[in-house]
C-alpha cells in the first residue's frame, strides 16, 4: 500500500483533545498548515501550547455545531466527547455534536472538494453478539439507554458521511476507533485507564465495575494515530469503514492488576455498580486493516502501560479541572 502526501491546508475538528493533539502534532511536524479548532469542553489548551509558536499551526475555538466557513484540502473530523462520563455530561449536546458537527463539516468538505475523515467508535456495534467484531457487522445498540446519544451519534454521522458520498460525490474515509489510551488522556475523564492509573498512583482505591469480567482491547495512541493516517492517505481510495484498535482483549480485572505490577503501586480493588449497558465484550477483527492499509498496532498493552504511567506522574493534577462531575 502507497501513502501519498503532499502539504496540504488541514482542518483537525476536536484538535486539542486527547486523539486530535497528537493528530495535529504529527501534521505540524509534516509540515502541513494545520487549523486546530476545538470547544475546549474535555480538552486543555495545554495538550496544543507547545504548537503555538509554530508558524504552520493555528487554534481556533468554535463549536462545531455551528457552521464556519474555512478552506481547507483535508478534514480530520474528532470533535465529540468519547468518554462515557463527558459524553452523557450533556447527552443533547453530544448527539448535536454527532450530527449538527458532521453536517457542518461535510459541508465544507463539499464546498471545498476536501477529503474528509469521520472518527467513528467500536460503541456503534453496541453490546456486540459477534466476537470479535468485523466492520461488517452491524451491531446491537439500545436506542433509548444512556449510551445512544453517543452510539446512536456516531451511527449517524456514519450515515452522513456515506449519503454526501453517496449523493454528492464527498471523499470520505470513516474509521471505527477502538478503546486507544496514552499520555494526554484526561486524568479525570472517567476512562477505565486513566482512572486506574490515577487511583493506582495516588494510593486510592482501583474501582471495578461490575465483576470486572467484561473484556476491553487497548490500542496505544501511536499505533491509532498511525492507523488514521494511513486511512487517511491512502492511495487506493479504500474509505472504510474500518476497524482500528489492538486485538489483544483483557477483562478489566486483568487491568487492573496490570495497572497495579507495572506501577508499583499495590491497591484496595473497589466493587461498584456496572453501568447500564455496559457491552460485555470488545475486540476488534483488523483483517481489513492490514489487507488495505497495512496496518496492525506494534506497541504491546505493557509497553504503553508503563509510557502512559510516567506521562501520568509527570503531570501536575491540580492543572486538570474534573470537566463533569462523572468521574470518580
Ligand atoms: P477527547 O475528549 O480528548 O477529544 C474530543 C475533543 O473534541 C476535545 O478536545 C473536545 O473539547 C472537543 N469537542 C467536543 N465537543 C465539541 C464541539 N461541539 N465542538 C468543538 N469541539 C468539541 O477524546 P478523544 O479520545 O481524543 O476522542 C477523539 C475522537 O475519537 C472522538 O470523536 C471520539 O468519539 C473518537 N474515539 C475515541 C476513542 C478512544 O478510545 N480514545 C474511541 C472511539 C472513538
Ligand atoms: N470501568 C471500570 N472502572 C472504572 C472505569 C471503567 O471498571 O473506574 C469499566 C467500564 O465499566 C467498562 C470498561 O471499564 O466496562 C471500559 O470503560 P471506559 O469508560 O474506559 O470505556 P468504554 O469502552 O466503556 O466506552
Amino acid at each position: 500500500m502507497e501513502i501519498v502526501t503532499k502539504l496540504q491546508r488541514i482542518l483537525v475538528t476536536g484538535g486539542a483533545g486527547f486523539l486530535g493533539s497528537h493528530m495535529c502534532e504529527r501534521l505540524v511536524d509534516e509540515g502541513h498548515d494545520v487549523i486546530c479548532l476545538d470547544n475546549f469542553f474535555t480538552a486543555q489548551k495545554s495538550n496544543v501550547a507547545h504548537l503555538l509558536p509554530r508558524s504552520n499551526f493555528e487554534l481556533i475555538r468554535h463549536d462545531v455545531t455551528l457552521p464556519i466557513f474555512l478552506e481547507v484540502d483535508q478534514i480530520y473530523h474528532m470533535a465529540c466527547p468519547a468518554a462515557p462520563g463527558h459524553y452523557q455530561f450533556n447527552p443533547i449536546k453530544t448527539i448535536k455534536t454527532s450530527v449538527l458537527g458532521s453536517i457542518n463539516m461535510l459541508g465544507i468538505a463539499k464546498r471545498c472538494g476536501a477529503r474528509i475523515l469521520l472518527a467513528s467508535t467500536s460503541e456503534i456495534y453496541g453490546d456486540p453478539l459477534i466476537h470479535p467484531q468485523p466492520e461488517s457487522y452491524w451491531g446491537n445498540v439500545n436506542t433509548i439507554g444512556v449510551r445512544s446519544c453517543y452510539d446512536e451519534g456516531k451511527r449517524v454521522a456514519e450515515t452522513l458521511f456515506m449519503d454526501y458520498h453517496r449523493t454528492n460525490k464527498v471523499d470520505i474515509r470513516i474509521v471505527r476507533i477502538f478503546n486507544t489510551y496514552g499520555p494526554r488522556m484526561h486524568p479525570y475523564d472517567g476512562r477505565v485507564v486513566s482512572n486506574f492509573i490515577r487511583q493506582a498512583i495516588q494510593g486510592q482505591p482501583i474501582t471495578i465495575f461490575g465483576e470486572g469480567e467484561q473484556t476491553r482491547s487497548f490500542c496505544y495512541r501511536n499505533d491509532l494515530v498511525e492507523g488514521i493516517f494511513r486511512l487517511m492517505n491512502n492511495k487506493d481510495n479504500f474509505i472504510g469503514p474500518v476497524n482500528i484498535g489492538n486485538p489483544g482483549e483483557f477483562t478489566i480485572r486483568e487491568l487492573a492488576e496490570l495497572v497495579m505490577e507495572i506501577s508499583g503501586c499495590k491497591v484496595a480493588l473497589e466493587k461498584r455498580p456496572l453501568p447500564p449497558d455496559d457491552p460485555a465484550r470488545r475486540r476488534p477483527d483488523i483483517t481489513l486493516a492490514k489487507k488495505h492499509l497495512n496496518w496492525e498496532p506494534q506497541v504491546p498493552l505493557r509497553d504503553g502501560l508503563k509510557k502512559t504511567i510516567d506521562w501520568f506522574r509527570s503531570i501536575d493534577m491540580d492543572h486538570y479541572r474534573p470537566p463533569t462531575p462523572n468521574y470518580v
